[in-house]
């Protein structure tokens, strides 16, 4: 089968360039969604997407539409697409990497005068990162009808201001509906975020699906009483329950494979020396690809809190606060990135999504799936993120192709450009 070349440089410039806006001194990035340098870095995309031919519109979640004709224009848009925000102190290339590969695909498309039968079509999903407004993913969460466009307008920061008047303000609340939106495929290219690819030395991820999770809320209730008047035997330590359930948390997390369990958040009440701890508050986060394992885990999540009840007389409320259902990806999606990962001749392994990302939403409505590339040390959310231009360029091309073939190959100038035979 033929396949098309992407052009990495200017992949890797665009990349770097659009790194400028919010750069840290770190090396990393800030820009939150819907601040200035959001606009900043959503100006220069746009201008970017039009200077290679596309139409530009923007929906009532300031979502950006970028697409480019095909043949027959009443068809579904094959698509593609991630996010420009970034974490507070972020990389340059969660998220970012994902919409500047998908404007590369239309660049190289050009240079390759292909031509599709299906339209293509970028989205820069509004706020991913959940950091500034949570929660996270808000742009393809009302695309995909998981949560209200009115509900999502008035969310606010910690300062008060309103997520729908920071979208005016920035010049992003379109005019496009959110409903409606249909694609006949979409893909997603973003780092891995994980050491997965890099501990097997695999070039590209064929992402099978998300996996799922249960969050809760616990609080835990003892008694607050002297540290030095009181026996051992009469104490109520919540945070001596808290610590059994934590590592109970760990325990249940391994013992269902690839699962994982983490207690992220914890207060103590009162919090003071020489006083036990009476009251705690804590969270905790349960993942898993195959559902029925979630379930085991959120039983025996369960069964240790009552347990840890029955031993330490501590009273434990656990409270089920969210649960996100694993996300199988499109059959068809998958082997569309498996063909043209092997017959771009890269390495690669089946790999499930830890993170939330827009194709999971996405996926709700279209069939999707994702393209992993390594990230160094498998670090994201830092600003010390890390990936290379070889591992960025196969990433893009696995896109470009897997795109092409999905969208119906029409014509294309294998003069121009190179199109080799694999
Ligand atoms: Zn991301």
């Amino acid at each position: 089968m033929n396949t098309f070349s992407i052009n990495s440089d200017r992949l890797w410039d665009s990349l770097m360039e659009m790194a400028k806006i919010g750069a840290t001194e770190k090396g990393g990035c800030r820009r939150l969604a819907l601040t200035d340098l959001d606009k900043q870095g959503r100006d220069l995309y746009v201008a970017w997407a039009k200077e290679a031919g596309c139409t530009v519109k923007v929906d009532q979640v300031g979502n950006i539409i970028c697409t480019r004709p095909g043949e027959n224009n009443d068809l579904p848009p094959v698509g593609t697409g991630s996010h420009l925000d970034t974490q507070p102190s972020g990389g340059k290339f969660d998220g970012v990497f994902g919409v500047l590969a998908g404007l590369e695909v239309i660049r190289s498309m050009k240079d390759h005068s292909i031509k599709t039968k299906h339209p293509i079509e970028i989205s820069v999903w509004t706020n991913e990162e959940g950091s500034r407004f949570a929660p996270a993913m808000m742009g393809s969460g009302v695309v995909s009808g998981r949560f209200g466009l009115q509900e999502i307008l008035d969310k606010v920061d910690v300062e008060g201001l309103r997520f729908g008047d920071e979208l005016e303000r920035i010049g992003y609340a379109g005019d496009t509906p959110v409903t409606g939106r249909k694609f006949h495929a979409f893909f997603e290219t973003h780092i891995e975020q994980g050491p997965y690819l890099e501990a097997e030395e695999k070039q590209i991820g064929v992402v099978t699906g998300g996996q799922g999770q249960r969050w809760f809320d616990v609080v835990l209730t003892g008694r607050e009483s002297h540290a030095g008047t009181t026996p051992m035997h009469l104490r109520k330590d919540a945070l001596v329950a808290t610590s059994q359930l934590v590592l109970k948390v760990e325990e249940i997390a391994k013992s269902h494979k690839p699962g994982c369990g983490t207690v992220g958040y914890m207060q103590v009440l009162p919090n003071s020396r020489n006083t036990i701890p009476g009251e705690i508050s804590m969270s905790v986060d349960l993942r898993h690809p195959v559902d029925e394992e979630l379930t085991a885990m959120d039983e025996a999540l369960k069964a240790a809190v009552a347990e840890i009840i029955a031993d330490t007389g501590v009273d434990i409320a656990l409270k089920p606060i969210w649960y996100y259902a694993p996300i199988p990806f499109d059959d068809n999606c998958i082997e569309a990135v498996r063909n043209a990962t092997i017959d771009l001749g890269y390495s690669y392994m089946d790999i499930i999504a830890g993170a939330g990302h827009d194709a999971c939403y996405v996926s709700d409505f279209a069939p999707a799936s994702m393209i992993f590339t390594p990230c160094l040390n498998g670090i994201s959310h830092n600003e010390i993120e890390s990936t290379t231009q070889e591992e960025c360029e196969a990433g893009c091309s696995v896109l470009l192709n897997a795109m092409t073939r999905i969208a119906g190959l029409v014509s294309a100038d294998a003069s121009v450009g190179e199109a080799v035979g694999a």
